[in-house]
């Protein structure tokens, strides 16, 4: 089948799952050409194989019966990992991606279902990073799951028993990243989708032992940090003038808050106090504040500053004025109109980012935020939104804070370089870098960052200045073959152009990129 009748049946079909299916089952199948679509075809098809589609393929991914090119490792795998590893048909792996199924976008617990996401991201770097896809490794640790309908559910081919905790839960995550550096000293190891009662503490363990990252939080964190800093470019204002309130305080609201207090300290010289002062959180239980401190978890302390309790987040936006409001909690529509008119009293250009995963337990939509703030909201979303026009005719296009924009670069720029660890001045970098990216015209109509359709050309610049940024800081190595480093950014992006995939292009038909 062509690509172009191929693309054909793919629209015609009624469901985005039925889409999924139909591309996951082309992989399989003839990969040269799921590999030109997805190339070709990148920013209608991301949605199919990525959030907020891959959201209901994990939720039916046993049910549906989908067989995977990833590895599942369970806890009844101890002691045999770097066996198994050793058996895998592809040797030449430099990138793993795991997760555990516990927090599922923000659709929670979906046990051995999370293979699908761990799939998806593995995609996202040949698709945006251009890393070759037989080197990326999509790994679903099956420690068990909490979700009753899964443990009822004969379908359902994961551990039927409640989750591992602890030292239990610990020994199976040591096993695994230490059997994956005996097996490929140099892979990278990319969280995913972990639960936050382990997220932090496996983070803190391997960071600086080995070449990993989480992208739920410091990808995340770039993404956000990127796009408030292209926001800044878009009303002229500066971040050390803002103040932030974020609804939830987990992995990711908790990440973003440290990196913003990270850039406020390297560019703008405030005290990691004063500048983790600009942060206010609100979680379910309402404002973190220091009256609360024995109950809160540890990634909340930094956070709990010396004020009143606030019970919600309405009354939070009244009495803290924030200029940024960033949803994190998966608690859909939680930003309502009154909340996003109060916004657009306080402030001329609100910051709003309703971030949370799938679409449906977004905080507002692109239309709620810019409608609520006659237009003059800066708004990012987690998932997409369509191009919309506003009253007086303006066009805008809602900027994604899609994580796809970071981690592939970094990714692979740590897999070029051998590099030794991942600290948060690679995201900082990363966040400055594609913060820059967007023209003025296209912060004029909402973006925030490149269109989708050059996620490609984004992610080379992006992986090329991050290359030079570990080479230069020692962090990771000349990439194997160049004898020494360029003196000019145009070298550095050569040597990552060189090492990208690219599927051959049959066929000749190219769909126009850009626009969009
Ligand atoms: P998490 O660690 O589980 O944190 C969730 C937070 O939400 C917790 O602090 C929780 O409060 C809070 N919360 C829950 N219900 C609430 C309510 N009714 N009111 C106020 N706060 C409430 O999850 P996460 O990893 O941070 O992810 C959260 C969401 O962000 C997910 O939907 C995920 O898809 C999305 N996300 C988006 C991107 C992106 O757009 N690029 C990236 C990463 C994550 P307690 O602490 O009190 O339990
Ligand atoms: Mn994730």
């Amino acid at each position: 089948m062509s690509s172009d009748a191929m693309l054909a049946k793919l629209r015609q079909l009624p469901k985005d799952i039925e889409r999924y299916e139909l591309l996951r089952n082309l992989q399989q199948d003839n990969a040269e050409l799921f590999f030109q679509l997805l190339f070709q075809h990148t920013e209608e098809l991301l949605p199919y194989v990525y959030t907020p589609t891959v959201g209901q393929a994990c939720q039916e991914y046993c049910a549906r019966g989908f067989s995977t090119r990833g590895l599942y490792l369970s806890a009844a795998d101890r002691g045999r990992m770097l066996q198994k590893l050793r058996a895998w048909p592809q040797q030449g792996i430099s990138l793993a991606v795991v997760t555990d199924g516990e927090r599922i976008l923000g659709l929670g617990d979906l046990g051995v279902g999370g293979m699908g996401i761990s799939e998806g991201k593995a995609l996202l770097y040949t698709v945006a990073g251009g890393v070759p896809p037989s080197s990326v490794l999509p790994v679903c640790l099956d420690v068990g799951t909490n979700n009753k309908a899964l443990l009822e559910d004969p379908t359902y081919t994961g551990l039927k028993q409640r989750r591992l905790t602890g030292a239990a839960f610990d020994a199976v995550m040591d096993e695994f990243v230490s059997a994956v550096q005996a097996w490929r000293p140099h892979v990278l190891v990319q969280f995913e989708d972990f639960g936050n009662v382990n997220a932090f503490r496996v983070l803190d363990r391997w960071r600086e032992r080995c070449c990993c990252f989480n992208d739920d939080m410091q990808g995340t964190a770039a993404v956000a940090l990127a796009g408030l800093l292209a926001g800044m470019r878009a009303t002229g204002g500066s971040l050390e003038q803002q103040t932030f309130l974020f609804l939830g305080a987990g992995e990711a609201g908790t990440a973003i808050g440290e990196l913003i207090s990270q850039q406020l300290m390297r560019r703008h010289g405030l005290s990691l106090q004063q500048a983790r002062g600009r942060c206010y959180y609100v979680d379910s239980k309402g404002l973190v504040c220091a009256a609360r401190r024995q109950e809160l978890q540890h990634h909340k302390l930094p956070f709990a500053h010396d004020r009143p309790f606030l019970p919600d987040l309405e009354t939070a936006v009244r009495q803290l004025k924030p200029s940024v409001l960033i949803g994190v909690a998966a608690q859909p529509g939680v930003f309502t109109a009154t909340i996003l008119s109060l916004m657009a009293q306080q402030h001329q250009h609100p910051v709003i980012f309703s971030l949370s995963n799938p679409t449906s337990l977004a905080e507002c939509t692109a239309q709620q935020a810019l409608e609520a703030t006659a237009g003059r909201a800066v708004f990012a979303s987690g998932s997409p939104y369509p191009p919309l026009v506003l009253p007086g005719g303006r066009q805008v296009f809602p900027a994604q804070a899609n994580n796809a924009y970071v981690f592939p670069a970094v990714g692979h720029a740590a897999v070029l370089t051998r590099c030794s660890s991942i600290p948060d001045a690679v995201f900082l970098e990363a966040a400055e870098a594609l913060g820059a990216m967007s023209s003025s015209q296209q912060l004029a109509q909402g973006r925030l960052f490149p269109p989708l359709s050059e996620i490609r050309t984004a992610c080379e610049q992006l992986t090329a200045h991050l290359v030079q940024f570990m080479v230069g800081s020692g962090l990771g190595q000349l990439p194997e073959g160049v004898a020494a480093a360029p003196g000019a950014a145009a070298g550095w992006l050569g040597i990552v152009q060189q090492r990208c995939f690219a599927p051959p292009s049959g066929g000749g038909e190219h769909a126009a990129s850009g626009g969009g």
